[in-house]
């Protein structure tokens, strides 16, 4: 779960990590009190879980209350396009308000897993305000990584090497270390996945601040944070996808044509790679896990037919927990209801599979049973030529 920059800078206070101050307006009038009670600028940031919005308009400064105003009006609702939101861009719904900072020095951190070595590791470069990927790509040499050992978490001897390494000097060295160490606690303690900190500023006045935050955290320790789930927004958030979430479904959109209904991710990647090897692609995935009900499996195929990029679907289930004749009847329920006008190709194999071929052969609708997978993934690919 990704969550908004000033919610971040929200969290990041409460762990005693430096970052401006600022609040979110609801309207221009208050984008201009806000502004005034900065002392009369403000910088107004577009709230969306995506980077590059400096670039793409979405942060401007604003030199007076009014100005605020304006732009408050101008960025609210805007659909904001940046390197980040692919060409379709996303809607403001959120607009932020932040102390100005005399910026000295842009740099950048981040915390994250690194799955090779299995331990959160600090990224750290001298070159902030600019993608990281970018760094990587051209200048890798700029990037320090430290692998923090979980037991001892992040060591002063590591923050200060860290902060040594960014070239902090004197009082902000001294800053930038008890930063790490800080924002290291919020990492482990909220189950982030990632913590990026990019700018990550020295002031004028030899202050280390966050100027930007961007924090994603592990879906499967959500559980335990109530206060971190109350931060989700809907609207970030694809219609389908959150659908899908309301019945502990995984669904995942893609923009090629054939709709998989899968169970595991295994699966699902084996079932997407098949559809490629004959020809086509797939519009979405809809993971329907170990273990749905009917009722589950029913949703599933009412929310893969809502995707308007779906021309076929292919259902291929593995009934191992799973049973092939509760498969059946949902996707012959669903059919039935919703009126299905797509070509629809099933491939079961695994507990009731004898049952569950019956069930769709006895429903009288037009769903093709396919032998096995490769069986299948022609059919489908066939159906839409
Ligand atoms: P994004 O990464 O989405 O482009 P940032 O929050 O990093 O958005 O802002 C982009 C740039 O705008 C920063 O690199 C910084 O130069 C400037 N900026 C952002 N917030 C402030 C601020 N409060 N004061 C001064 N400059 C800022
Ligand atoms: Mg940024």
């Amino acid at each position: 779960m990704n969550i908004h920059e000033y919610q971040a800078k929200e969290l990041l206070r409460t762990y005693g990590v430096a970052t401006p101050g600022g609040r979110v307006a609801r309207d221009a009038a208050e984008a201009a009190a806000i502004t005034r009670e900065m002392g009369g600028r403000s910088v107004v940031k577009a709230q969306i879980h995506a980077g590059g919005r400096g670039k793409g308009g979405g942060v401007k400064f604003a030199k007076t209350p009014e100005e605020a105003a304006e732009l408050f009006t101008k960025m609210n609702g805007m659909n904001l396009v940046t390197k980040q939101t692919g060409a379709e861009g996303r809607t403001v719904h959120t607009v932020f308000l932040s102390d100005p900072v005399d910026i000295a020095r842009e740099l950048y951190l981040s915390f994250l897993v690194d799955r090779a070595t299995g331990r959160v590791t600090a990224l750290a470069s001298t070159e902030g305000g600019v993608e990281i990927e970018e760094v990587a790509e051209h200048t890798p040499e700029k990037i320090v990584k430290i692998a923090v050992d979980s037991a001892l978490g992040l060591t002063g001897h590591q923050a200060r090497e860290l902060a040594f390494a960014l070239g902090l000097e004197g009082d902000s060295w001294k800053k930038g270390a008890t930063f790490f160490q800080n924002l290291y606690r919020l990492f482990v303690e909220k189950d982030c996945s990632m913590v990026e900190i990019n700018p990550l500023v020295v002031t004028a006045q030899g202050d280390v601040c966050a100027l930007d935050a961007k924090i994603a955290f592990d879906d499967n320790a959500l559980f335990r944070h109530p206060e971190i789930v109350a931060y989700r927004d809907l609207n970030e958030e694809a219609h389908a996808e959150i659908e899908a979430s309301k019945y502990g479904l995984n669904f995942i959109k893609l923009d090629g044509s054939i709709g998989c209904m899968v169970n595991g991710a295994g699966l699902a990647m084996a079932t997407m790679d098949i559809i490629q090897y004959h020809g086509s692609s797939p519009a979405n995935f809809l993971d329907v896990g170990g273990g749905a009900s009917e009722e589950a499996v029913k949703n599933a195929f009412r929310i893969i037919l809502q995707d308007p990029g779906v021309k076929a679907v292919l259902v291929n289930i593995f009934g191992g927990i799973m049973r092939c004749d509760i498969v059946a009847a949902g996707v012959v329920n669903a059919a039935k209801d919703i009126g299905v006008t797509v070509p629809v190709v099933v491939r079961l194999e695994g507990t009731n599979v004898e049952q569950g071929k019956k069930i769709l052969s006895e429903s009288g609708l037009s769903i093709q049973v396919a032998a096995n997978l490769d069986d299948a993934a022609r059919k489908v690919v066939a159906s839409i030529r």
